[in-house]
């Protein structure tokens, strides 16, 4: 592999939600170029803007699988593709590009079906190539200083871990109608689960990132409050871990007045760890009977990982882009070393096909645990 890396984006067209961010953080590093792209269900638009953004003319694809059938056979095709369609696309995408020799970078959730997820697993796997997933929240330093303090043991045995992701976006009744917004709750559309699967999925992930443990099973319960969604728009779960710690989420799209709403608790038999993402500089450590310490982004005794995803001096606001590009980083790292033979400790961080898997199957779990009043649902231990 040369030493920068050929990059391919499908969907996040313009106007859409995440593209701007896949873009910017992909490049912050200049160790990826955008090389190849299908960005747009709108094939005219698709080409239009990917040649705007500085794509060469005859890789500014109309559709995903002509972008596939045009690099496949180039000797200076892309060696990755990051697939940030809506969800219910992403296996198709991803199934052909893994198929077809490419490395894989999908947005969650990772497949529709826990069935998806794993046969996605085995194509990669088939295909020596490799399969990550944008839970690109682990990429901030202060989450990646939270895992390397509770890997040390600090926290000593992790009995409680409390996560949210609820904001305030879905609340307006009147949005009913509103397309961005209804298909969301559709299940024809977004599958077994709407707030789960878009949001909580993320707090989800945080609290298996961070504690290292897998996920057992899961008890839920959903509700619809607003007007007649089929699909939940708030959700409480209860999680059982692989060690015994025990995990509690809240997930919403009505609680207005919050923003974005993403942070994590843990607690220890030693301390005591929290961490906003909207203040994602501090991460807050309380030893068991002591005061409260503010660990600060960017101190020099920070762990190797969390000094490692900071690219700015103390005091300084990274945020988000800056998480996703370490994620980007990492690809690049995992994928040079792979084609070395050799492999990376950026595969550590990565979250990686199989976590976004063990994501759809806790998704289908609370959605299933939701039908039947709430009772314990163990995931499948095929997608662990
Ligand atoms: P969006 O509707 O705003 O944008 C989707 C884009 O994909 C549009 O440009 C659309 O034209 C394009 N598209 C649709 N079908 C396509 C196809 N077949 N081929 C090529 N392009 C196609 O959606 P969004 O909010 O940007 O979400 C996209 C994905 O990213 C979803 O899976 C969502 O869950 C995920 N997402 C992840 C995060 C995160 O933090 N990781 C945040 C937001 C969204």
């Amino acid at each position: 592999m040369s030493q920068r890396l050929r990059w391919g984006l499908v969907g996040g067209g313009e106007g859409s939600q995440i593209g701007d961010a896949h873009r910017i953080a992909a490049r912050i590093d200049g160790l990826i170029d955008l090389s190849a792209a299908a960005l747009d269900i709108d094939p005219e638009r698709g080409r239009a803007y990917a040649r705007d953004l500085g794509v060469a003319p005859d890789r500014a694809y109309g559709t995903w699988q002509e972008m596939l059938e045009g690099e496949r056979s180039r000797p200076d095709r892309i060696e990755l593709v990051t697939v940030a369609t809506p969800n219910a696309t992403h296996f198709e995408i991803a199934n052909e590009f893994l198929r077809n020799g490419f490395h894989v970078f999908c947005e969650k959730p990772l497949t529709m079906t826990v069935e998806d997820a794993n046969a996605l697993l085995k194509t990669a796997e088939a295909n020596d190539r490799l399969l990550a997933v944008n839970f690109g929240y682990s990429g901030y330093p202060m989450v990646r200083e939270a895992r390397a303090m509770v890997a040390r043991g600090d926290l000593g045995r992790i009995r409680l871990a409390v996560a949210e992701f609820a904001h305030g976006f879905h609340a307006d009744a009147a949005d009913a109608d509103n397309p961005r917004v209804r298909w969301r709750y559709d299940p024809n559309q977004a599958g077994v689960s709407s707030v789960v699967a878009d949001c909580g999925i993320h707090a989800m992930h945080m609290i298996g990132f961070v504690t290292g443990q897998h996920l057992e099973a899961v008890s839920a319960h959903f509700a619809s409050l607003v007007g007649d969604r089929i699909l939940e728009d708030d959700a409480a779960l209860n999680l059982r871990y692989s060690s015994g710690t025990l995990g509690r989420l809240w997930t919403s799209a009505v609680a207005v007045g919050q923003m974005h709403g993403l942070n994590f608790r843990i607690f220890g038999e030693k301390g005591g760890l929290s961490w906003h993402q909207e203040a994602p500089n501090q991460l807050f450590w309380t030893p068991l009977s002591q005061p409260t310490v503010v660990i600060e982004r960017g101190h020099p005794e920070a762990s190797d990982a969390a000094r490692d995803a900071t690219r700015i001096t103390i005091g300084h606001t990274e945020g988000m882009l800056v998480a996703f590009a370490n994620l980007y980083r990492d690809l690049h790292r995992a994928i040079s070393a792979g084609e070395q033979g050799e492999r990376d400790l950026a595969l550590s961080l990565l979250p990686m096909g199989a976590a976004g898997a063990e994501m759809v199957a806790a998704v289908d779990a609370a959605a299933r645990s939701t039908k039947d009043n709430g009772a314990w649902v163990e995931l499948p231990k095929t997608s662990l």
